[in-house]
């Protein structure tokens, strides 16, 4: 069923929703279930599982020649996106990047998510390898998510990238990422906006947002959009801080702002389990808040941990 349908049919209460990664490579999809298991209390009515691009290191021979050595730590979106259906009955939703795809290698692979029977997308650009200095698109792939977004558009209208199929159009539900503190490389939020804009005006029928711990960022936000004509479903994303180096590592690697209210406490805590049970408080008064605004779904950042989760939505749900 598509995240719309899902949304229009809780009839203005809020859904619970989470994200998942893949393991590392090698470890087992038991991992996976262990992450889903608790939260299923709470009846998601999808799960996500992001995608993870390939990355590069230069080993040397033993001749001093450098060789460039390609590998995938996170595999296994699809078939992780396969088990959650068969297993909880659920849908699941990958990520889909850019990065790491030709074209066609995004046709045939969206022809796959077809069978499997997923119904939504979440359409990225993807994050740029860490041996890269910043995004670098793949040659015949896509540079943007809006670009993406069209091929699937074009699929959902029959139109493959070599020939038409009408009678065989898929029916995926598309969404795209937003940045209510804008995305890290865009000069300005006005441009931001702009492509985001552009996004849904191509056909993303939902939106996820980044992180954010300052609710007012948000709903200035969705203001926003609705001011100007976005009005598709806006999905706060969520994530508890649960350990004292997030304060660092959070603002450093998703480029958000973590308001001096709550960094304080964080910092005023004397143990670990002090600054996880401040960072789930916090989270709590945030969801209760967003509930209060209407958003359609708290979606939460697992990483894979279920337990600061597992806690927020036993008190907000
Ligand atoms: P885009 O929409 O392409 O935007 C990227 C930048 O380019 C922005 O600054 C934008 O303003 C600008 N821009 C957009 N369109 C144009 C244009 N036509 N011309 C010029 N500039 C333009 N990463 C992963 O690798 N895997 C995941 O599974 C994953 N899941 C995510 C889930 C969510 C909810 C979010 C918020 C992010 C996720 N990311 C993931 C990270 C994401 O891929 C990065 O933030 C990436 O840098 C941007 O992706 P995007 O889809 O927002 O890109």
């Amino acid at each position: 069923m598509k995240i719309t349908e899902h949304i229009a049919g809780a009839n203005g209460k809020a859904l619970f929703s989470f994200e998942l990664l893949p393991p590392v490579k090698g470890q087992s999809i038991q991992q996976i279930y262990n992450a889903i298991d608790p939260l299923m209390e709470f009846k998601p009515p999808f799960i996500d599982v992001t995608y993870h691009r390939e990355d590069y290191i230069y080993k040397q021979h033993p001749t001093g020649l450098l060789e460039k050595v390609t590998y995938r730590k996170r595999p296994g979106t699809v078939a992780i996106c396969a088990a959650i259906i068969n297993r909880y009955k659920v849908d699941a939703v990958p990520h889909l990047i850019c990065g790491g795809f030709t074209k066609d290698e995004t046709e045939n692979a969206l022809i796959d998510l077809q069978f499997l029977g997923i119904d939504n997308v979440l359409v990225l650009r993807g994050d740029a390898r860490k041996a890269d200095p910043a995004f670098m698109p793949t040659p015949g792939g896509h540079s943007y998510a809006c670009e993406l977004l069209q091929q699937v558009v074009n699929m959902n209208n029959g139109k493959y990238l070599h020939e038409d199929h009408d009678s065989n159009k898929t029916n995926f539900c598309i969404g795209v990422a937003a940045y209510p503190e804008k995305h890290f490389e865009s000069p300005n939020p006005e441009t931001d906006f702009k492509y985001l804009k552009q996004k849904v005006d191509m056909g993303a029928d939902f939106i996820v947002t980044q992180m954010f711990f300052d609710n007012q960022k948000y709903f200035s936000f969705v203001n926003r959009c609705r001011e100007n004509g976005i009005n598709v479903p806006i999905i706060p994303g969520l994530k508890p801080i649960t350990t004292s180096k997030q304060l660092i590592n959070l603002p450093k690697i998703f480029h958000i702002d973590i308001p001096l209210e709550l960094s304080e406490a964080v910092s005023g805590c004397k143990t670990e389990k002090d600054v996880k049970d401040a960072g789930i408080e916090w989270m709590i008064h945030q969801c209760k808040e967003l509930i209060e605004f209407g958003a359609p779904v708290l979606h939460f950042y697992t990483m894979g941990n279920p337990e600061p989760t597992y806690r927020i939505a036993k008190e907000v749900f």
